[in-house]
């Protein structure tokens, strides 16, 4: 933990200017920080502690470990420096210039075969990474995936890890966290015993979303998403799936397993056929 400096007698005013506000979440907003002696722009998420509860302050520190935890992985938004004040806590982190994923999928509705493969590639190696050190993320979704540039699909990196779990052992997971349409099946049990996999479900919503340009469980009511989730039901319907490749419809079917011990793993998803090639002939028409 050398690196990674918990700062106490210097505030985090005196070391970083202010500036224009990036995101704002549940405890916390995250704004443009400038590094005062050097000149340097980061991002600077900045948690209310004072309005938390303790469980929530468990939380904080589980997101600051596992930043910690995430610091030499590929695709991960990287923390530099840890400010606990009184009332906030700030977290120095890698400045995303690009934005978020979701910005990006409004904008283009679906994603070309290729893009989609790009941006999926990044987000696998980052949860395989993570998945090897036993940390579950579990808010997979595109308001959490962000990129260095805007125009570079291979620049997305994994953020917010204000969710994550280090599994200590497999079932050690108990809380219900994540967004309804990314959620796996087996976080909606009342009594929810779950490792990793569960990242693997939102990625294989997120493979459906790009391609298609709509979830594959989903309706204006959660209760029902949950019961299609439960069930895994969901269909690739013709008139938008008639001209995606075989290998994503593969893909994207062994991770959208029920039961997470069938369904692929991060790291085995990355060495499927689509993640590593796609379908070249199909790819030219597109
Ligand atoms: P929350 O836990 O409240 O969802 P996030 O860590 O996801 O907080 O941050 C909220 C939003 O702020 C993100 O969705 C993104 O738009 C923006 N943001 C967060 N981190 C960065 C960053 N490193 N660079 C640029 N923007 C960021
Ligand atoms: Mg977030």
């Amino acid at each position: 933990d050398q690196d990674v400096k918990s700062v106490v007698s210097v505030g985090f005013d005196d070391v970083y200017k202010r500036g224009r506000k990036l995101g704002l979440g549940a405890f916390a907003v995250v704004f443009i920080g400038t590094h005062r002696p050097t000149g340097a722009e980061y991002a600077v998420k900045q948690i209310d502690r004072s309005t938390m509860y303790w469980g929530d302050r468990d939380a904080l520190q589980d997101e600051i470990a596992n930043l910690k935890l995430a610091r030499e992985g590929p695709n991960i938004v990287q923390l530099y420096e840890v400010y606990e004040e009184r009332a906030f806590c700030y977290l120095v982190m890698e400045l995303m210039e690009g934005g978020e994923l979701l910005e990006l999928i409004i904008e283009k509705k679906t994603f070309l075969e290729h893009e989609a493969r790009s941006s999926i590639k990044c987000v696998l190696q980052a949860l395989a990474y993570m998945h090897e050190k036993r940390v579950a993320h579990r808010d997979i979704k595109p308001e959490n995936l962000l990129l260095s540039d805007h125009k570079d699909l291979n620049s997305i990196k994994l953020a917010d890890f204000s969710f994550a779990k280090y599994v200590r052992k497999r079932n050690d997971c108990r809380t219900l966290c994540g967004t309804p349409g990314y959620l796996a099946p087996e976080m909606l049990e009342r009594f929810p015993a779950y490792d990793v996999k569960c990242d693997v479900w939102s990625v294989g919503c997120l493979i459906f979303l790009l391609l298609s340009g709509c979830l594959p469980f989903d309706d204006e009511d959660d209760e029902v998403v949950f019961d299609l989730t439960r069930n895994g039901q969901f269909d690739f319907h013709p008139q938008n799936w008639a001209s995606i490749s075989r290998g994503a419809k593969d893909l994207i079917s062994h991770m959208l397993i029920v039961n997470p011990k069938k369904r692929i793993s991060a790291a085995k998803a990355l060495e499927s056929k689509w993640v590593e090639k796609g379908d070249p002939e199909l790819e030219k028409r597109q």
